[in-house]
């Protein structure tokens, strides 16, 4: 049986043929497959001073080292909430960094800021994945972010022509994040979308999940 992969939720129920990875939203760690960060709208209170995001920083390294943290994020850039971009900018760095060092890939965040995010990872060329999640924009941004080699995952609202160009690029990834669907309709309109069976999409995806981690492997 595949699983379905819900790449990114906030949503810490437990479904059937489901594989979730939560972000962790409070200190305490889930037990199962999560993502932890500091959210770009969490910048503000981290931007006070230089002591307390290296602080801040040390505390998420020793938890992004456990086992169930599959993704470092959400982390990345707004250009319309939290701390002016520079800081944000420093503070996503130290996420790549984090990522690099532990060999795992990261979910980002990115509001008005697609370009940015595009030319720091020219610059940091990072070995690990970047996942962009709940992508809206058009196909023109997102064949730009694809050549990249940054994959896009897709929650509730997104264009059908940008998610049909991140299903060609086999870059494509699915998510609830905090809209409380299921992934299950999540899978559902976008086989429709792709004018793919959900078999072949759940495939397509869990493939590449497990390529990613082997915590994907459905037993
Ligand atoms: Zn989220």
């Amino acid at each position: 049986m595949i699983p379905y992969i819900d790449i990114h939720t906030h949503n810490s129920q437990v479904f059937e043929d489901v594989i979730s990875v939560r972000n962790c939203d409070d200190d305490v760690v889930p037990e199962k497959w999560c993502s932890i960060g500091i959210h770009p709208w969490s910048s503000i209170q981290v931007s006070s001073d230089a002591d307390f995001i290296d602080n801040s920083m040390k505390q998420l390294a020793t938890k992004c080292v456990l086992p169930q943290v599959l993704f470092i994020g959400e982390t990345g850039l707004d250009s319309k909430r939290g701390a002016e971009m520079n800081i944000q900018k420093d503070l996503f760095l130290r996420h790549v960094n984090l990522s690099e060092q532990l060999g795992k890939p990261m979910v980002i965040h990115c509001v008005k800021a697609i370009e940015e995010i595009v030319t720091i990872h020219k610059q940091q060329q990072p070995s690990q994945l970047w996942v962009m999640h709940g992508y809206r924009k058009n196909v023109t941004l997102a064949s730009q972010i694809l050549q990249q080699g940054i994959e896009l995952s897709f929650g509730k609202y997104y264009d059908a022509e940008a998610m049909k160009k991140a299903y060609e690029a086999n870059a494509l990834w699915l998510e609830t994040d905090m809209s409380g669907e299921s992934i299950v309709d999540v899978y559902q309109t976008a086989s429709e979308v792709l004018s793919v069976s959900l078999e072949e999409l759940k495939l397509n995806i869990y493939q590449r999940a497990v390529r990613l981690s082997s915590a994907f492997r459905w037993e």
